[in-house]
């Protein structure tokens, strides 16, 4: 192979370019040590860099702009459009939903609480999980993304800032391709509207809420948003080291977000278990507003699962035990109740992360895609690209391969029959133990997968 290519390389120069080329490469090497010592330098400078280095160049600003994604015509066309005046700030949002869904939302609009829709402009950007970027709504207008907000004394936030919705969820890291599309475009955006480091917040620190059962004033907390976004890693420089309205006390603090943006210590360790609740993390310092909403689906130790809404009647909110994980956005959740079983399914409202957790990307969670391949959570790269009625099992290893000296009963012991053990069929069909009626009749060439914990 490699003797067939570098064949390939020299047919393509004569020989008199080869021979003037050599002689180069000689009078460089001989006159110019010093020369190369300086080049090594550069380079290694160059390799070394882009972790203190915020700038990016003329050319990756170019390319970046021309690969972004255009869904403007995408748009609710009864989304009004007006002109933004003035643009003083970069806004900063996690969109706590799956890419497809939430290039839906942003467009198109959503549901509120009360019944009524939205038109939709709710950002004026997307960056997906492997840093492609969407184009929502031109820039010079004024998207619909902060709601109540306030910042240095001034309100609705949206009509000064450019909106921007990273897909992943407050309590999950950011991708680093999502950190070098979002510094490239707050780096692009920063010189057009000639905006410095501090122009640049996340919602949960502009968002603020009216009184609810936590405070007894308006304050901060309404949102979560982007609390686990990372400044330096995308490259932006100093920033507000109080909340001014806070301060000027027009606004309550929240605890864990002034922790998190003001604090001494960083709290980056807590991203792990940021949504499973405990005494410092309540139900409201995980969900904000949508504590109580019918897509916040509370999974307790027990197993047992509410969404918000019945928790005020059937449980208590003071009463939610410890260890209960907290999932956002789930418009799918009655479904997801109902599913008690171990094979999920990748739906617009059910992503890898809100089925998985932290295990989404673990080599114990398999993937079943609908093209038939199977992956483990190690193997899969791409998460944008991960197909609805993607079907996903949690906590197992395999597969073992079923063929007439290995029955299911020397694979999986007298644990054959149960509904942990699961069956992928030639026919694609995914099956678990308790529903196989016949296991004389399962066809050659089945896997099995069995639970770690076995
Ligand atoms: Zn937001």
């Amino acid at each position: 192979m490699y003797f067939l290519f570098s064949l390939d390389l020299v047919s393509r120069f004569d020989a008199t370019d080869l021979d003037r080329c050599v002689y180069m490469m000689a009078r460089i090497v001989q006159y110019n040590k010093n020369f190369i010592l300086f080049i090594s330098i550069c380079v290694f400078f160059l390799f070394n860099l882009p972790s203190l280095s915020v700038a990016f160049t003329q050319s990756e600003r170019y390319n970046f702009q021309r690969s972004i994604v255009d869904f403007r015509s995408r748009l609710n066309p009864k989304y009004k459009k007006v002109h933004r005046k003035n643009t003083k700030y970069i806004i900063i949002h996690t969109s706590e939903l799956g890419l497809k869904t939430t290039l839906r939302v942003v467009s198109k609009g959503k549901h509120l609480r009360n019944g009524r829709r939205t038109n939709g402009g709710h950002a004026h950007y997307v960056i997906a999980r492997n840093g492609r970027t969407y184009r929502i709504l031109d820039k010079k207008y004024v998207a619909d993304h902060a709601g109540r907000s306030m910042w240095n004394g001034e309100t609705d936030i949206s009509r000064i800032s450019i909106g921007i919705e990273l897909i992943g969820y407050h309590y999950a890291p950011i991708s680093e391709k999502q950190y070098r599309s979002a510094g490239m475009l707050i780096d692009i955006l920063q010189d057009v509207y000639d905006l410095n480091g501090r122009s640049v917040l996340t919602h949960s620190q502009v968002a603020y809420g009216l009184q609810n059962r936590w405070f007894r004033d308006v304050h901060r907390g309404r949102k979560r948003c982007a609390k686990n976004f990372i400044r330096t890693k995308a490259g932006l420089g100093s920033t507000w080291p109080y909340d001014p309205d806070v301060r000027a006390g027009r606004l309550m603090a929240d605890a864990q977000l002034s922790e998190v943006f003001y604090g001494q210590h960083k709290i980056d360790h807590q991203l792990d278990e940021a949504n499973v609740i405990s005494k410092r993390n309540t139900a409201w310092a995980i969900a904000g507003e949508d504590y109580d909403s019918v897509t916040t689906v509370y999974k307790f130790p027990s197993g047992r699962q509410y969404t918000g809404d019945q928790i005020a009647d059937e449980v208590g909110w003071n009463r939610i035990p410890a260890k209960t994980v907290v999932l956002l956005n789930h418009e799918s959740s009655y479904k997801l109740i109902k599913d008690n079983g171990p094979i999920k399914t990748i739906s617009n409202g059910n992503t890898a992360w809100s089925i998985a957790g932290k295990l989404y990307n673990d080599e114990t969670t398999i993937y079943f895609l609908p093209s038939g391949q199977i992956k483990s959570g190690s193997m899969i790269n791409d998460w944008d690209d991960l197909p609805a009625k993607t079907r996903l099992i949690i906590g197992y290893k395999g597969p073992y391969r079923l063929n007439k000296n290995r029955t299911a009963f020397r694979i999986a012991g007298f644990k054959y029959k149960d509904q942990k053990t699961i069956y992928y069929l030639p026919s694609k069909k995914l099956l678990n133990g308790k529903e196989i009626r016949d296991f004389s009749q399962l066809p050659i060439g089945t896997y099995i997968f069995l639970p770690t914990t076995l």
